[in-house]
């Protein structure tokens, strides 16, 4: 296989070693582990947030392949960027503070149709490789609107109430990893963690593949 398609880099398509590693010049542009501004309200229930990387370049077309074309081969790239991402001390804490994960919840609906949810595709192996396995505390119980057009109040009204606690968990206690693909506002994250620090959770980390601005 390796002699028919050689391995390339997914973005300068330079040869590599191994299958899903990138050239060591488009990784180390892609890589960069950063801790986020959390500002009011936000501070009330998210102890610390990370990106691994900034939502451009390689990294936007890896999540967009992903997500809207289902493009699964992306994952060995996405993988190789989060083991780089984890030589940070500010993620190596993250991770050994959390006792669990949890991925930001579809609507089943859309669920259905994209036939994933892609922040645990991302984040599930890699999670469990250091001991932070992923668990389903929440469920998303109202589709909600596309939110980048909407206004920071517009933005609450719409997510108000449309994240619940799955039945059964146990939260109270626990040091939870939140995970998405994306940071825009935060919102989500923001109510996601509401919802479980509500519920009795001690600490609410949370972790983006990418933020949307650096
Ligand atoms: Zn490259």
């Amino acid at each position: 296989m390796n002699f028919i398609f050689p391995p390339h880099c997914p973005f300068c398509h330079k040869y590599v070693e191994n299958r899903g590693d990138w050239c060591k010049v488009c990784l180390e542009l892609a890589c960069q582990p950063h801790r986020l501004p959390i500002t009011a309200p936000m501070q009330s229930v998210i102890d610390s947030a990370w990106a691994l990387s900034v939502y451009r370049g390689g990294t936007r077309d890896l999540i967009r392949g992903l997500k809207y074309h289902n493009k699964r081969s992306n994952l060995p790239y996405i993988t190789r960027l989060l083991q780089a991402a984890e030589q940070s001390a500010g993620v190596k804490k993250l991770l050994s503070e959390s006792c669990c994960a949890v991925a930001v919840p579809l609507h089943e609906t859309r669920q259905r149709k994209r036939g994933f949810n892609q922040a645990e595709l991302i984040f599930g192996d890699w999670l469990c490789d250091h001991s932070v396995p992923m668990e389903k505390m929440l469920r998303r119980v109202r589709q909600t609107k596309p939110l980048y057009p909407l206004t920071a109040r517009e933005r609450a009204d719409n997510l108000k109430d449309a994240f619940q606690i799955e039945p059964g968990s146990v939260i109270r206690g626990k040091s939870i990893l939140l995970v998405d693909d994306i940071l825009t506002t935060g919102a989500t994250l923001y109510t996601c963690a509401k919802v479980l620090k509500q519920a009795g959770a001690e600490k609410i980390y949370a972790l983006v593949l990418a933020s949307d601005q650096l």
